[in-house]
């Protein structure tokens, strides 16, 4: 039994009342936020002129400018400064690929909080509502039962205007049977992921409909908006677009909720089946490569990884990450003989030493596991 945190989300279905409480402190969250981002850039101004020591602030330090800022739950305020905290942790860990945290907007697609639980404050009530701090008991769909002792709740609205809790536990899991199975995993362009026993899984055709009726619609809303302001009409008050945006809001949710499911069961699959997962590290190229192809795959392999990488530590398995720069298309497996790089387009090439033929992505995936289990 291993101790995780683990999140259930539900939707959640506030009344008047509790929809004005969510709007407030939407609205003080990000307003914390941007003041202690924009304190936060000063500060490090004021270092780099005169050496002046770089302070942080506290959401109290705000509240006689903003006596509003009171009337919220001051836990959710506390947390923005946490998440700030660590989104600057992550920038200067990771600059190549994390940016410079940004100020939130107020138009934005996802307004969020995130509160703790304190001795009771969050609670789940008769299996149909949560108690929320400030807020009360809010009807939710509680479709599925949590486990553990709740940490956390994150409420959120996105574009569409539903409401949701993601609620964080602190729970045990049981490690998976051991296999005594390795495997490695090539990231397609062609495929989404083709493994080291030959299986090529592709991506879900779905995702390729949806990605496309996506851009329709996302032409369609440049031209409303075209339209409107032609008319002279404020966006805001442009109902065609307004619908449309919320048409394409859904679709953007389906697509988010159709690709996590593909994810999580791909990986469920081989975290189960096997004891040590070889993968190649994510590289700028490879992403590259893909939006040359004009795969949809790039944002989704950032997940599937991190959801390996998870899986493996709750269920007992471990994850091997190759170097990108390891040449996995140009050796070949069975002798171990080097050829030159390949262009994209061969998809089949034989060894000019040992005259083995090789699928390009197998062969990969092969060396992968090879390389990856001498780690
Ligand atoms: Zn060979």
């Amino acid at each position: 039994m291993k101790q995780v945190k683990k999140a259930f989300v539900y939707r959640i279905y506030p009344n008047d009342l509790q929809k004005e409480m969510f709007a407030k402190t939407f609205g003080c969250a990000r307003k914390i936020w941007n003041l202690m981002l924009d304190d936060r850039i000063n500060s490090y101004k004021q270092y780099h002129e005169d050496a002046t020591p770089i302070k942080e602030t506290t959401p109290a330090m705000y509240k006689k400018d903003y006596p509003y800022l009171k009337e919220v739950d001051s836990l959710a305020l506390a947390n923005e400064q946490m998440h700030l905290r660590r989104a600057f942790t992550n920038f200067y860990r990771n600059s190549k690929t994390v940016g410079y945290p940004k100020f939130k907007s107020k138009n934005r697609n996802r307004n969020s909080y995130t509160t703790n639980n304190q001795n009771g404050t969050i609670a789940i009530i008769d299996k149909q509502g949560i108690k929320l701090p400030k807020v009360g008991v809010v009807s939710m769909d509680y479709h599925r039962e949590h486990t553990g002792k709740i940490k956390s709740a994150t409420v959120s609205q996105d574009a569409t205007g539903a409401y949701y809790v993601a609620i964080l536990c602190e729970t045990e899991v049981e490690a998976f049977a051991k296999t005594n199975s390795s495997i490695g995993v090539d990231m397609g362009i062609h495929h989404y992921v083709v493994l080291s026993d030959g299986t090529k899984i592709e991506n879900p055709k779905y995702l390729k409909k949806d990605m496309q009726r996506l851009q329709k619609l996302q032409r369609k809303l440049s031209r409303k908006a075209e339209i409107a302001k032609a008319k002279g009409i404020k966006l805001e008050d442009a109902k065609n677009y307004q619908k449309l945006k919320i048409t394409i809001a859904r679709l953007h949710k389906r697509i988010y909720n159709r690709r996590h499911d593909f994810l999580h069961k791909l990986s469920t699959y081989l975290i189960k089946n096997h004891d040590v997962i070889c993968v190649e590290k994510l590289s700028v190229k490879k992403m590259l490569e893909s939006h040359l192809a004009q795969a949809i795959t790039d944002a989704g392999w950032t997940k599937f990884l991190a959801l390996l990488k998870y899986k493996a530590e709750w269920y007992g398995k471990s994850i091997k990450e190759v170097e990108p720069y390891y040449p996995s298309t140009q050796i070949c497996h069975v002798c171990g003989s080097k050829e030159s790089k390949k262009a994209l387009h061969i998809r089949e090439w034989e060894c000019s030493s040992c005259h083995s033929y090789h699928d390009r992505d197998i062969n990969a995936a092969m060396n992968i596991h090879q390389h990856g289990l001498a780690i």
